[in-house]
């Protein structure tokens, strides 16, 4: 053989270094697991994510990968499996959240944990939130132990009890006394996903930050007085005032490098009616317009672009001929990753512009402020090719309105990023999305995150890949 062809024979023999998958085989493979895992009840409440533990357990352990189960509350363990690499890059966490959110069973067509088959879709609680990610987690486990793979740095699966409602015995307890066991660089968790719109795939979601959740009250004092002598300065009126300026309010706009990505490329993937309003949110001249439309008619895009505020409890009075001299209103807030809550409750205050109203900061379950993680690292640019070589489409990263359990990873410096499977926009509509009455997934969209989440896993943590830039 020419010399010269002998290297480019010998390259392209490196570069597929990839293991042959015989994907129609895994795929039913990982269906028998995924309808295992969605028939084992794990309402969160009580959670009983032990059960999970159990079957992933012994799934794991049949082909020789070692396990530890991670217990604060005996019922509600966390699983912890890690296959070794050659440490010369710090290890990769993927993970999954074995608990789900409650049901209604009589909203049901199928029971919600009958893992029920129909026209092409999974039906159960758990099908979309968060067990499709868990079990292809479990299932790129195997593929790497049974493939032998190299890898420049150790894998470390862990199923995640009480995401949904308790993050005490899962993701607080493995941050906070676990540590040494799941320390990595990059996460991979929930958070991100692949957007169809009717039948057309339209682009993957990398999550890379997201707001923090916070809570204020509105306190509002006034001379008591009897109901039938109407007063102009009563609590309830005060309160009331200072409640529709806070939420009719536009907080200071601002982006991070995940927010302005974010709008600078969802513009070129939008109709040119969309496009020009993303674009104009940059254009000061514009900006304040476009976000009046948004407030309006695209409240989540709305959110993204600052610290947010929703009045949703309000309290005062006692009885009917009564003027109560003090009322409240209790604030949702969703501050931006890098908000100064405190300058930012002052700039409240501005507002409101009533010494008979204070804002009150609240206790709330607080998760962990933390930078966003970076767009421009290898790990990133490997999620990225993963979903172009499954799906054939662009990423975007994105910034969650919502809370998500890598608030507490990215506080102890892990880069993570939220991904998921293909969903379809209408599908949630209809109800049958996250959280919904009813939930499911199209077989094919859990078969395609079975690969999506090999490709991702070994793009990032497989020796003698070129990393993309
Ligand atoms: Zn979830």
């Amino acid at each position: 053989m020419h010399k010269r062809f002998a290297v480019l024979f010998l390259a392209a023999l490196s570069l597929s270094a990839q293991p042959k998958i015989d994907w129609a085989k895994i795929n039913q493979e990982g269906l028998r697991h995924f309808q295992a895992i969605v028939q084992i009840d794990t309402t969160d409440p009580p959670g009983n994510e032990t059960r999970v533990v159990e079957y992933v357990k012994k799934v794991l352990e049949a082909e020789g990968i070692a396990v530890t189960v991670a217990a604060k509350d005996p019922q509600r363990a966390n699983l912890i499996a890690r296959i070794k690499g050659n440490g010369s890059k710090r290890p990769l966490l993927i993970m999954g959240h074995s608990d789900t959110v409650r049901v209604d069973p009589s909203k049901w067509t199928f029971p919600p944990f009958s893992a029920a088959r129909d026209g092409g879709y999974i039906y159960g609680r758990g099908t979309l939130d968060d067990k499709p990610n868990l079990t292809a987690a479990m299932m790129t486990m195997l593929l790497i132990k049974r493939s032998g793979i190299k890898l420049d740095r150790d894998v470390i699966f862990v199923s995640e009890a009480g995401e949904e409602a308790s993050t005490g015995p899962g993701i607080g307890y493995l941050t906070e006394e676990r540590w040494p066991e799941i320390d990595a660089e990059v996460a991979l968790a929930e958070g991100g996903g692949v957007k169809r719109a009717g039948g057309k795939l339209q682009y993957a979601m990398i999550q890379t930050t997201e707001k923090m959740p916070r809570a204020a009250k509105l306190v509002a004092t006034g001379p008591a007085g009897h109901g039938s002598r109407p007063l102009r300065n009563s609590a309830v009126l005060h309160l009331s005032r200072a409640v529709e300026k806070i939420a009719m309010w536009d907080p200071p706009m601002r982006f991070n490098d995940t927010t302005r990505y974010y709008f600078e490329k969802l513009a070129n993937l939008s109709s040119p009616e969309d496009a020009a309003r993303f674009k104009g949110l940059f254009d000061p001249q514009k900006s304040v317009a476009i976000r009046e439309y948004l407030a309006e008619h695209d409240p989540g895009t709305y959110s993204m672009l600052h610290t947010s505020i929703a009045p949703n409890i309000i309290q005062g009075g006692y009885q009917v001929n009564v003027i109560p001299s003090t009322a409240e209103a209790t604030l949702d807030i969703r501050a931006l990753p890098d908000e100064d809550i405190k300058a930012f409750y002052e700039l409240m205050t501005k507002v409101i512009n009533d010494p008979a109203v204070k804002v009150v900061p609240l206790d709330r379950n607080q998760r962990p402020g933390a930078a966003p993680s970076s767009i421009t690292t290898p790990a990133f640019h490997s999620v990225e090719a993963a979903y172009k070589k499954v799906y054939g489409i662009t990423t975007l990263p994105v910034m969650a309105t919502g809370a998500t359990d890598m608030a507490f990873l990215r506080a102890k410096g892990v880069q993570c990023y939220g991904i998921g499977a293909m969903r379809d926009d209408e599908d949630a509509v209809k109800g049958f999305g996250a959280h919904s009455d009813q939930e499911r997934i199209l077989e094919d969209a859990l078969f395609k995150h079975f690969q999506f989440f090999w490709e991702a896993t070994t793009g990032i943590a497989a020796s003698g890949k070129r990393e993309p830039t």
